[in-house]
């Protein structure tokens, strides 16, 4: 396992469980918050409630209500299901000491710096120059290649992350804030103030000064600029994450690589703020698993997690394009009529509650 974000732990977690040998490799050595806007939805909760995780349990905050706005115009709806904000540094822990628990091997602090197959198997590189032989490899690195295993990617937005102490606590609300080139989510963290994240085409002064970023958001809406007045950065500078491919999927050319399992944001990158990245890599990590212990082909396993996130990756395409080319027109429409937002909401969603077989 290459990788130990929700995709990676939650496959890790799943083979242990399943009574395999697995070794799970994460280049952090510690606890480490990620550019996400830690909205967690339903497809989430249950996931890791399947896993043996409560959201409320790890305290995550609830969020309930969500608004859009967009220059003076906006749009308040209760979301048609129960939803959380809780820190990656929380999340991402929480499940890493699953999978040890579960028994899966845990290398902390080391990268895998490359992989090779060799017959049967797939010999596997780590920084300090040790090496571990595998039948399977699961590709699960996120927004870092894996040298030889690039996923096939021009460029992309920037992701940028910024906690806020603001002046009006903001309470069980999520609010999406379009502004020039991109568009902002605001909502409460777990422990007080507020996270804001954004999904920019491109920055300049915003990706290093937590001033120029305010500003940028507050001028897309009087509600962000009501927002944000006064608030507080928690960092000296935003947190950032450059060329993230949205929209990308992973598709076998020919034949795939043979014992090459590909998930989370390796496999699909939903847009940011509209589709559950996290729920897609907990759902694809643990099918990936299933497959592996059932002796399903990476080719195949890669077919039905294509189809299974067809609705999603496209709803989500959908109302991302629309908060960046008419986010005026989508508030006013979604002022008009909340059921219209509370089912493209739900549209967003992974297909059905029950759990993922890939067949
Ligand atoms: C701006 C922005 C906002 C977002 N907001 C949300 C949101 O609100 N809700 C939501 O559900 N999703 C959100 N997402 C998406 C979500 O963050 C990702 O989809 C999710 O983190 C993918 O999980 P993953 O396990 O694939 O990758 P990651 O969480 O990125 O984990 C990959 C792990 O692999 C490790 N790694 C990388 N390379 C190596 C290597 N060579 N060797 C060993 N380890 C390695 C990394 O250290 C990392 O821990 C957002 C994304 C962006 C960019």
């Amino acid at each position: 396992m290459v990788g130990g974000g929700p995709a990676g732990a939650a496959a890790a977690i799943t083979l242990a469980r399943g009574g395999a040998c697995v070794t799970l490799v994460e280049r952090e050595a510690g606890a480490r918050e990620k550019v996400c806007g830690e909205f967690l939805g339903p497809d989430a909760a249950r996931l890791l409630e399947g896993l043996g995780l409560s959201l409320p349990g790890l305290g995550a905050a609830p969020i309930e209500g969500a608004i859009l706005a967009s220059g003076p115009r906006e749009a308040c709806w209760s979301l048609p299901f129960r939803a959380w904000s809780l820190p990656r540094a929380v999340l991402d822990e929480a499940l890493l000491g699953l999978a040890q628990g579960a028994g899966a091997r845990v290398l902390r602090g080391r990268a895998v710096a490359g992989a090779a197959r060799e017959g049967a198997a797939w010999s596997v590189r780590l920084s300090d120059g040790a090496a571990l032989q595998a039948g399977a490899l699961v590709l699960a690195t996120g927004k870092h290649e894996l040298r030889g295993h690039a996923r096939p990617v021009p460029g992309g937005a920037i992701g940028l992350k910024l906690p806020l102490r603001l002046e009006e606590p903001l309470k069980d609300t999520v609010v999406l804030l379009p502004s020039a080139g991109g568009y902002a989510g605001l909502q409460p963290r777990a422990g007080g103030g507020a996270n804001l994240c954004a999904a920019l085409r491109a920055a300049g002064a915003e990706a290093r000064d937590p001033a120029a970023l305010l500003a940028r958001v507050a001028a897309g809406s009087a509600r962000a600029a009501a927002l944000l007045r006064g608030a507080e950065p928690l960092l000296p500078r935003p947190m950032a994450v450059a060329r993230v491919p949205y929209g990308f999927r992973h598709r076998d050319a020919g034949a795939a690589e043979p014992g090459l399992y590909r998930i989370g944001d390796q496999f699909a990158v939903v847009p940011s703020l509209a589709g559950d990245g996290v729920a897609m890599a907990l759902e694809g990590g643990a099918a990936a698993a299933r497959a592996i212990l059932a002796g399903q082909q990476a080719g195949a396993f890669h077919a039905a997690l294509n189809r299974r996130f067809d609705r999603p990756m496209r709803w989500s395409g959908l109302v991302a394009r629309g908060m960046e080319a008419a986010p005026g027109a989508l508030a006013l429409a979604a002022g008009a009529m909340p059921g219209l937002a509370r089912l493209a909401a739900a549209r967003m969603r992974l297909p059905g509650a029950g759990g993922f077989t890939p067949a």
